[in-house]
C-alpha cells in the first residue's frame, strides 16, 4: 500500500472462470493467466488479503490428453480435471513466482462445509494461509466429488468460500462486463445494470438460461451466488475479466461491473455455517411466521409451521419454506419430526 493510501485492508475472493482463462478458446491462455495473477499480486502487494476460485482444471485435463470425445461421462470428466488440475496449478504457481508470491491449492467439495468441525477446519486453513501472506488457489475436489456433495459450479462455490471466511467483498470474473438488461450478444440496447439492491423474479428472468463456453457456470449460477453470499453478508460484483484492470478498478472504487448489496451486513459465524450446511428437511410457515423470520429473526414456533415437506432430524439444519414454497431461511430444529400437513 503507499503511504497515500489511507483504504482499510479488504478481505477479496476473486473467482476467474473457464472463459476469463481460456480467452474463449479451448487452451488456458499465459497471457489471460498472467493478468489475473498480476492484478492479484498488485492488490496483495497493497495489503488486501486475495483468495482466487479458480475453475480451468477440466479445460486444462483436455488440453492436455489433446481434446478427446467423451461425451458426458462423469469419470471421464473427473479424469480431465485430475489430470488438469495440477497443470492448472503449476501455471498458477510460476506465474505468481515472477512476483514472489507463494500460492496453495485448496480443494473442497459441499461436505467439507456441512459438517461444523470440517467447516472450521477449512476455515482456520484458509485463515492461516492468510495469515502468512500465502495466496490460496480454491477449486471443486472434482476426482472425489460425487452427485450429492458437489457444489457442481465455481460461481456458488466462490460465494460458499466467501461466507465462510467472511469477505469483505466477492468478486466473480467473467466474459462479460456485468449482468445486463437483455443479452448483449443478441440485443445492442441492451444496459449494464450497475447495482442491484435485492434480488427479484426480474433479476432471474434477466439471466434466462445464459450458459458461457467452456465453464459451468452462466448469469444463473452467478446470481444464485451472489444472493447466497448477500444472505452472508458479502457484496458481490460480476465485472469483466477481459480487462487487465478490473480488480485494480473495484478495489479503487470504481463504479464498474454489476454491484448485488448485502442483505445482511453483519452474521455471526453460528449462522454462517448454517447458512452453508445443505438443509436435509423442508417446513412451510403462514404467512405471519415467515414475516415474522424475515423481520428479525426470532425463533420459529410450532405454531407457525402449516406442512413439513421433508422430515428432519433435531439439531440437522432444515429449510423453512413460504407458502409459495420459496426458501426463506435456515434453521436448526429443537426437535425431530415426519411428514405432516395441518
Ligand atoms: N471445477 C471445474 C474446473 O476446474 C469448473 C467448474 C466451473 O466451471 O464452475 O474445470
Amino acid at each position: 500500500m503507499t503511504s497515500l493510501d489511507t483504504r482499510p485492508a479488504q478481505r477479496i475472493v476473486v473467482k476467474v472462470g473457464t472463459s476469463v482463462l481460456t480467452g474463449g478458446t479451448p487452451r488456458l491462455s499465459r497471457q489471460r493467466m498472467l493478468d489475473v495473477v498480476a492484478q492479484a499480486a498488485r492488490q496483495h502487494a497493497a495489503g488486501h488479503e486475495i483468495i482466487l476460485v479458480s475453475s480451468g482444471a477440466v479445460a486444462a485435463g483436455r488440453e492436455r490428453l489433446n481434446f478427446p470425445h467423451f461425451g458426458r461421462s462423469v469419470p471421464a470428466k473427473q479424469m480431465l480435471a485430475a489430470v488438469g488440475q495440477s497443470r492448472l496449478m503449476q501455471v498458477y504457481g510460476d506465474l505468481f513466482d515472477i512476483f514472489g508470491i507463494t500460492v496453495a491449492q485448496v480443494l473442497l467439495t459441499r461436505d467439507d462445509l456441512n459438517n461444523r468441525t470440517r467447516f472450521l477446519n477449512a476455515r482456520d486453513t484458509l485463515l492461516t494461509l492468510l495469515d502468512h501472506h500465502i495466496i490460496p488457489i480454491i477449486n471443486e475436489n472434482d476426482t472425489t466429488a460425487t452427485h450429492e456433495i458437489r457444489v457442481g459450479d465455481n460461481d456458488n462455490l466462490s460465494a460458499l468460500v466467501a461466507t465462510l471466511i467472511e469477505a469483505d467483498l466477492l468478486v466473480l470474473l467473467t466474459d462479460q462486463p456485468g449482468l445486463f438488461t437483455a443479452d448483449p450478444r443478441q440485443d445492442k440496447d441492451a444496459q449494464l445494470i450497475p447495482r442491484v439492491a435485492r434480488i427479484d423474479e426480474t433479476m432471474w428472468a434477466l439471466a434466462g438460461d445464459s450458459v458461457s463456453g467452456l465453464g459451468t457456470g452462466g448469469m444463473v449460477t452467478k446470481i444464485q451466488a451472489a444472493q447466497f453470499a448477500s444472505r452472508g453478508g458479502v457484496p458481490t460484483i460480476i465485472a469483466s475479466g477481459k480487462e487487465p484492470d478490473t480488480l485494480d478498478r473495484l478495489v479503487r472504487g470504481d463504479g464498474i461491473g454489476t454491484r448485488f448489496d448485502p442483505a445482511n451486513p453483519t452474521l455471526e459465524n453460528k449462522k454462517r455455517w448454517l447458512l452453508l450446511e445443505k438443509p436435509h428437511g423442508a417446513v412451510k410457515v403462514d404467512a405471519g411466521a415467515a414475516r415474522m423470520l424475515l423481520s428479525g429473526g426470532a425463533s420459529l414456533l410450532p405454531v407457525g409451521i402449516t406442512t413439513i415437506e421433508r422430515e428432519f432430524e433435531r439439531g440437522a439444519a432444515i429449510s423453512v419454506l413460504n407458502s409459495d414454497g420459496k426458501e426463506i431461511a435456515h434453521g436448526l430444529p429443537a426437535m425431530t419430526a415426519t411428514p405432516y400437513s395441518s
